[in-house]
């Protein structure tokens, strides 16, 4: 084997300057190959591209200088701090240099070296002279040698692998490497001003001026959203060459009919949503789309006329609710909405399922026909139902994270239907990008008309009573009121102990502030048909305070409720608890979502201060995300994507639309095969089996 030869793959052990023991140090920084350690970047950079005269020193700069030592002495204060002390001389003068507890530096240094020295001057609390006591670091120049001047790189380390062993193994890796050829077509590099991957990757570490630097990170992180992009743009690629999809006619007369006795007119967005889902259905393509529109945007009815296209085509469609509440409510406004223009319907819930014959009946139905919308969970919906033509999937997930879970109606059909997914997760659309990078996202923003903003406050615990007394008027001048609580009923466990259980509250509120009010109860545990119940006595005004747990978290749509207590506020996410709000502020009255919270934790407040000062899911969103960092607000949902190195989703918006769109029209063309291949062979090298489906293509 030539050692001269050359392979981004090779172990970096055989690297100058690595060797075994310090690659075994490496692979903790999960360093094992060439390329690992050429896209370990820095972290930061110190400018020493001049030396400092001592004379010329200024206070509280940070400087280069370049002198002897001497006087070096260590002692020890009474509390115990070792100070370690020296002097430096140059031609124009001589600085004192204090370093605190780096016994090391005894064993180092000794009188008569030549230091280069990087620090900051400040003035000496007791002898009032300038003196150098913030020690970024010192390297010693051995006779003969130049001091290394420029913009060096700091790179993540660790205690056993220091930066100048970083900064040596790089220069010997990047005068070894040959140059880099280009992976992106010219017309991409000269469209965004680019500059060549082979200059870009030595200025990353080694940058000669700031403005090398600006572009190097530029350029090297539009590569590695670039890549990313495309690894997913050749996966849904991939998933719609397979087989075809099914296109549908332009819109026609049912459509049309339907649209004209909307009780509404559609807002600029929805309008916008439903013309973009129109030809996605009208192509040959599958549809794959994702509608992104915070809670009472007005999806369902871009999705309904979705499925009324479907079913003017002849075809089937089907619509998942997150949960038998929210499928009820569906269910009725598609019935009276369609059924009048000869749509048939039908709901599978839990109120039909109870019947064995009646669920029977809507299955052949379904499978000759002779239904055209079958609304239910997404667990009815799934389980042994079979179509005769199926066109159209509309899954509503809410909140919920992820593409994870594909209908499995969709493989059993013979042409695959249209997909619409719809999420009331604000996430920044950065995060769609990555995230949902497979499917194509249409976003809805603007509220329907008449919309007035909830008035969010939190409360501590104390002032319970007082929050009550509120509602109590708000009931009394004719509204409704939710109060949601975290828990069904105390648990064992320790760290529920406090935590007041919603049937324990409902219990203290209707027999004491509420006794003359009209109370109901709604939790999980209770039977479907007993929960419709109580819901139908909430919706029809009969009740005015409804308790309960998050049941009514998603979609339901009671106007007239215009107050929301939230207990134990800080049990529940920011997400969650825009969503529960999400439930008030429907109808043309002042609304109100008070969050009780005895917690003094700096997150729980921060939390309640974000909620408290904006009404708009994508801010809220996006601060959530700076709160908690996109691991945690991603949750268990895990989005499977690798972690970026260079790029990062917020501060290169710019990048990673351009590198999108760059991906999209790359990827479609393949004009330049030569590029192509060479794109696969990046995506196997820097995110190994993260593609494998596609690199091993
Ligand atoms: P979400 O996007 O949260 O699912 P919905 O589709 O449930 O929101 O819509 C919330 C409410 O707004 C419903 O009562 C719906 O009838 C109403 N709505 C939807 N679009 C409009 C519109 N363009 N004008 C007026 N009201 C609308
Ligand atoms: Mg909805």
């Amino acid at each position: 084997m030539s050692r001269t030869e050359f392979e981004f793959t090779d172990n970096v052990m055989y690297l100058k300057g690595v060797g075994p023991r310090r690659a075994a140090a490496l692979e903790k920084l999960n360093i094992v190959t060439m390329y690992d350690f050429l896209t370990h970047y820095p972290r930061a950079y110190e400018d020493q591209r001049t030396i400092t005269p001592i004379a010329n020193l200024e206070l509280d700069q940070t400087s280069v200088i370049v002198g002897r030592l001497s006087n070096l002495s260590m002692r020890e204060t009474r509390t115990g701090l070792k100070i370690i002390s020296a002097i430096l001389s140059d031609r124009t003068g001589h600085i004192p240099l204090t370093w605190f507890n780096q016994e090391y530096i005894m064993e180092k240094l000794s009188d008569g070296m030549t230091l280069v020295v990087i620090g900051k001057t400040k003035l000496d609390g007791w002898s009032g002279e300038p003196v150098m006591n913030q020690i970024a670091s010192f390297s010693i120049l051995y006779p003969g040698e130049k001091p290394r001047l420029g913009i060096m790189p700091i790179y993540p380390a660790t205690a056993s692998l220091n930066q100048n062993f970083f900064r040596a193994a790089m220069t010997n890796l990047l005068n070894k490497m040959p140059a880099l050829p280009e992976i992106l077509p010219k017309n991409i590099l000269d469209e965004l001003n680019l500059i060549p991957l082979d200059v870009a990757m030595r200025s990353i570490h080694f940058p000669p001026t700031p403005e090398y630097l600006h572009a190097a990170r530029r350029r090297l992180a539009f590569d590695e959203l670039f890549l990313i992009q495309c690894g997913l743009m050749l996966i849904k690629k991939q998933t719609r060459d397979e087989r075809l999809g099914i296109s549908c006619e332009k819109n026609g007369r049912l459509l049309k009919t339907v649209y004209e006795n909307l009780p509404f007119e559609l807002t600029g967005d929805q309008k916008k949503t439903f013309k973009t889902v129109a030809k996605d259905m009208e192509s040959k393509l599958p549809m794959r789309r994702l509608i992104q529109g915070d809670v009472g945007s007005g999806k369902t009815v871009v999705a309904m006329l979705a499925l009324v296209k479907a079913v003017e085509n002849g075809l089937q469609g089907a619509f998942m609710a997150p949960t038998e509440i929210l499928a009820n409510q569906h269910y009725e406004t598609f019935s009276t909405m369609l059924e009048r223009f000869g749509i048939r319907v039908a709901l599978l819930s839990g109120k039909v399922t109870r019947s064995a014959k009646v669920k029977k009946e809507i299955y052949r139905q379904t499978e000759n026909h002779e239904i055209d919308i079958v609304i239910g969970t997404h667990a009815l919906v799934q389980e042994g139902l079979s179509f005769a033509k199926l066109g159209l999937v509309v899954t509503d997930e809410q909140h919920r994270f992820g593409v994870a879970q594909r209908s499995s109606l969709e493989k059993k059909a013979e042409l695959i239907p249209d997909m619409l997914v719809m999420t009331a997760t604000p996430i920044p659309r950065t995060m769609t990008l990555t995230v949902y990078g497979d499917l194509d996202v249409s976003l809805i923003k603007e509220m329907p008309p008449g919309r007035k903003p909830i008035k969010t406050i939190s409360r501590h615990i104390r002032s319970r009573n007082k929050v009550y007394n509120f509602v109590l008027e708000e009931i009394s001048a004719g509204r409704q009121a939710y109060v949601v609580c975290p828990l069904i009923q105390r648990s064992d466990s320790e760290k529920f102990q406090n935590l007041d259980p919603a049937i324990e509250i409902y219990e203290m509120l209707s027999r004491g502030i509420f006794k003359n009010v009209p109370c109901g109860l709604l939790h999980g545990k209770m039977k479907p048909k007993e929960k419709d119940e109580v819901m139908e006595k909430f919706r029809t005004g009969e009740t005015k305070l409804l308790v309960s747990t998050t049941v009514i978290e998603v979609g339901v749509d009671v106007p007239n409720a215009s107050v929301m207590v939230v207990e134990h506020a800080e049990r529940f996410g920011l997400a969650q608890l825009h969503q529960l709000r999400g439930r008030v502020g429907r109808g043309s009255q002042k609304s109100y979502c008070i969050l009780i919270s005895d917690s003094k934790a700096d997150i729980a407040k921060a939390r309640m201060e974000i909620l408290e000062s904006t009404n708009d899911g994508f801010k809220l969103a996006e601060k959530d995300l700076q709160l908690r960092g996109p691991g945690q607000f991603f949750g268990e949902a895990q989005h499977g994507l690798p972690d970026l190195k260079i790029a990062d989703v917020f501060r290169d918006v710019e990048i990673l639309i351009a590198a999108r769109d760059a991906a999209e029209k790359f990827v479609t063309d393949e004009e330049d095969l030569n590029y192509f291949v060479s794109l696969r062979k990046n995506l196997a090298l820097a995110y190994g089996e993260k593609f494998q489906q596609i690199t091993e293509a």
